[in-house]
């Protein structure tokens, strides 16, 4: 077994631990992989420290760096099938929806392959003749990349195009539920010829083989994804020393819909917003809030299109969504309805798993409307992460935005009205790192994505994504020395 990477060799977990990989879907057996813990990760960030202190990735400049993200962007592009194939038996997500996860990971190294060139430091006006001042950008060091398992390529490389493109070296260390195409990015790096050492990778699970990265003195920064609750561990374990951190944590999305919407359109993206891959997308817009005078009708067309979602594999091509990531979170999918019914919602739809027995092998959960939902109730507050959507409703603007922005999280989430001005007007009192305007989802990797409040801290992707990745250092440089006499 060989599927960590330390120092540039492939090897298995010092405990020669493994753990097997089944698909959610049907519970079929994906792959044994090496499961590491805390002796790899401190392995795997010694051989990070030596790359960046003595190895020459830090030192080489922004054009070799920017071609080496260029023909992994062409690797990845080149191994589509394969790795869309074993992110869908990873996660259970729909192929074509892999396959567009696959698109993401090309766009993101390309775009940061092309980025770095362009970025260089400034001059500054000294305001003397004697004195030349530049600002210049240097990695931050040894970087901790720890990601979810909803989205496992994109999110990785969302962390690891920018790291590696400012310089830096990274212990990498994916969800234990989803590691392959983790180990996959990680051999098209080496094919690509990435210096030993700057990509190191450790799989496990995340008190174990996570944890220990995240209070690691040779460690200068983590970068994670993941739930509020971790990330709020990690934030505090990398307190000791002071770690850069950017954190890209949970949301509870607003998708706020006026009469004056174009209502069958608006009706088609509430179910695109929350029911794609089972509500598991941190951007999922499972909080409808519906103007007063369209409530009804609106909330009746979602739950009449709600039903007739056919839940599937990921191979199966009349499947319009997939299954639960496990049975654990199945459960806690299913006691965040109960929670909700017993605090006054009304179910309209779903609340239960299916009773095909062709899905009876898999963490399905069928797509569920909560209605009568209000401020207070743990629904509003808490993220499922799971296909349910909470419906609220409001008689004027000033409400929406009040209840919009009534939660601890700041993510993203989307303004439908016909009424171009009274939209933008929305957009720029919501509290959120992305606001859609009559549209729900769309990522760009030149747009910066992360969170207001709770939501997180730093962003990821464009130039923003690139400058976490980064140190800032003024160099001074008196071109005429002279004593200056002070204490004469
Ligand atoms: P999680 O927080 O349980 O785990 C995330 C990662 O952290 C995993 O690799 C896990 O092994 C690791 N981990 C767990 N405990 C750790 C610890 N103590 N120290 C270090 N690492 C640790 O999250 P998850 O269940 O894998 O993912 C779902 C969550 O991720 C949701 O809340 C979702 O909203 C969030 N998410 C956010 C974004 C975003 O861009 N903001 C994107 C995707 C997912």
């Amino acid at each position: 077994m060989t599927d960590l990477l330390i120092g540039g060799r492939w090897t298995g977990a010092i405990d020669e631990r493994t753990r097997e990989i089944r698909c959610p879907a049907d519970g079929s057996l994906v792959a044994v992989v090496d499961e590491g813990g805390g002796k790899d990760a401190a392995e795997a960030v010694a051989a990070a420290r030596q790359a960046f202190d003595q190895g020459p990735w830090p030192r080489t400049p922004a054009g070799p760096r920017g071609d080496l993200l260029l023909r992994v962007a062409d690797l990845v592009a080149r191994d589509k099938d394969a790795l869309a194939r074993a992110e869908s038996l990873d996660t259970g997500k729909r192929l074509a929806e892999s396959r567009l996860d696959v698109d993401d990971a090309v766009a993101c190294f390309r775009y940061y392959g092309r980025l770095v060139r362009t970025e260089t430091g400034r001059v500054v006006d000294t305001g003397t003749a004697h004195a030349v001042s530049r600002v210049v950008h240097e990695p931050v060091g040894v970087c901790a990349l720890i990601t979810p398992w909803n989205c496992p390529l994109p999110q990785t490389s969302w962390k690891v195009a920018p790291a590696l493109a400012a310089g830096n070296t990274f212990v990498l260390k994916p969800s234990e539920l989803t590691p392959s195409t983790a180990i996959a990015l990680m051999r098209l790096l080496v094919e690509a010829g990435l210096p030993d050492g700057v990509a190191n990778l450790v799989l496990g699970p995340g008190p174990e083989a996570g944890a220990p990265l995240t209070d690691n003195p040779d460690v200068d920064m983590v970068s994670f994804t993941g739930g509020l609750r971790t990330g709020r561990r990690v934030m505090a374990a990398a307190a000791g020393t002071v770690k850069r951190t950017s954190l890209e944590l949970s949301g509870k999305n607003p998708n706020v819909v006026f009469a004056d919407a174009d209502f069958d359109t608006a009706v088609d993206h509430a179910l695109t917003a929350v029911f794609r891959h089972s509500g598991q997308v941190c951007s999922a817009g499972a909080r409808l809030m519906v103007e007063d005078s369209v409530h009804d009708a609106f909330v009746e067309a979602v739950v009449h299109r709600a039903r007739g979602i056919r839940l599937g594999g990921p191979f199966d091509e009349r499947a319009q969504t997939g299954p639960l990531i496990s049975a654990a979170h199945r459960a806690r999918v299913e006691a965040y309805v109960a929670a909700g019914l017993a605090e006054g919602a009304r179910l309209r739809c779903g609340g239960t798993c299916p009773d095909d027995p062709a899905l009876a092998d898999g963490y399905y959960f069928l797509p569920t409307v909560l209605d009568r939902c209000h401020s207070g109730m743990s629904v509003l507050a808490d993220e499922s992460f799971g296909p349910v959507l909470t419906v609220e409703r409001f008689a004027s603007e000033d409400e929406a935005v009040r209840l919009a922005n009534d939660t601890v999280y700041g993510l993203a989430g989307a303004v439908w009205s016909g009424d171009e001005e009274r939209a933008r007007r929305v957009a720029s009192r919501l509290r959120l790192g992305t606001v859609w305007i009559n549209d729900y989802h769309p990522c760009l990797p030149q747009a910066e994505w992360g969170g207001f409040k709770q939501s997180g801290t730093g962003r990821e992707l464009g130039p923003g994504g690139l400058a976490e990745y980064r140190e800032t250092k003024h160099i001074w440089r008196n071109t005429r020395p002279r004593p200056r006499g002070w204490f004469a």
